[in-house]
């Protein structure tokens, strides 16, 4: 192996996983640093006191992942966002020559990495968190964002070969239900889109901290709603009306 291979900004390792590639057990290697600053991101160390975490070496993440081939082929690479740092390349150059597959969680910020990733082969799977309506993505980001990268990785996701997902952590207090809708018809011909639920763990901005997930049963409706929106196309408030017009000016067809 050559030296020097420590040097990238890793700050965590998962040997084994069954929560991070859905369906699969995995690896998981946490890069530093981010470039967005959700206030409802639960990683607040890892973006924003990442210095003064331990760093964890590649050499010692690559003889684990040896040891345990016969059981984990898959890493997923997370953060923080790890398409800030160039090391980026390498580091999944050095899981390639593992033969490991690799799953990407990203906040889209970065089309050009994420073209570039895919061109090299060294991606299997795309994960983008999709933060809200894109009109007001500053405010989910706690930053300013350049929304065209934004809509520009997503574009290029559903439109390569590389298998992905879109998914969406819904924050009460922030979030609006309609919000939720309008990113699931946005995104209504993507392969895949999930919700997740938010956590009040160690969020940047320490008042998230109060704020309860949103009930199981509302969660669970958006989800089902959501669905429908994808199969269908028509938002909750939109089957209303429909529905409504239906009973009070029935077609001919339906008054026989
Ligand atoms: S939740 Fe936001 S701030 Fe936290 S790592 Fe993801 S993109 Fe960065």
């Amino acid at each position: 192996m050559p030296s020097g291979m420590h040097k990238f900004p890793i700050k965590g390792f998962i040997e084994t996983s069954f929560l991070d590639w859905k369906g699969e057990l995995s690896s998981v290697i946490f890069f530093a640093g981010c470039n967005f600053r959700c206030p409802f991101c639960h990683n607040s160390d890892l973006v924003l006191r990442w210095d003064t975490l331990s760093d964890v070496h590649l050499e010692y993440i690559i003889l684990t992942l040896r040891k345990y081939k016969q059981w984990v082929n898959k890493v997923v690479v997370t953060g923080g966002e790890p398409t800030i740092h160039m090391g980026l390349y390498n580091v999944l150059g050095y899981l390639k020559r593992e033969d490991i597959q690799v799953k990407l969680d990203t906040n889209g910020s970065s089309p050009s990495v994420l073209r570039g990733l895919v061109a090299e082969g060294l991606v299997d799977y795309i994960a983008m968190d999709v933060k809200g309506p894109l009109e007001r993505y500053d405010t989910w980001c706690g930053t300013k964002v350049d929304i065209k990268k934004i809509e520009e990785s997503i574009r290029f996701i559903m439109e390569g070969n590389v298998d992905y997902e879109f998914r969406m952590t819904v924050v009460p207090s922030l979030h609006r239900e309609e919000d939720v809708y309008q990113v699931a018809e946005y995104l209504r011909a993507s392969d895949k889109f999930f919700l997740q639920e938010f956590k009040p763990r160690q969020c940047i901005d320490r008042s998230f901290l109060n704020v309860q997930p949103f009930p199981k049963d509302v969660f669970e409706r958006m989800d089902k709603n959501v669905q429908q929106i994808r199969v269908t196309g028509i938002k909750p408030e939109e089957r209303i009306i429909k529905f409504r017009e239906k009973i009070l000016k029935p077609d001919r067809a339906d008054s026989k």
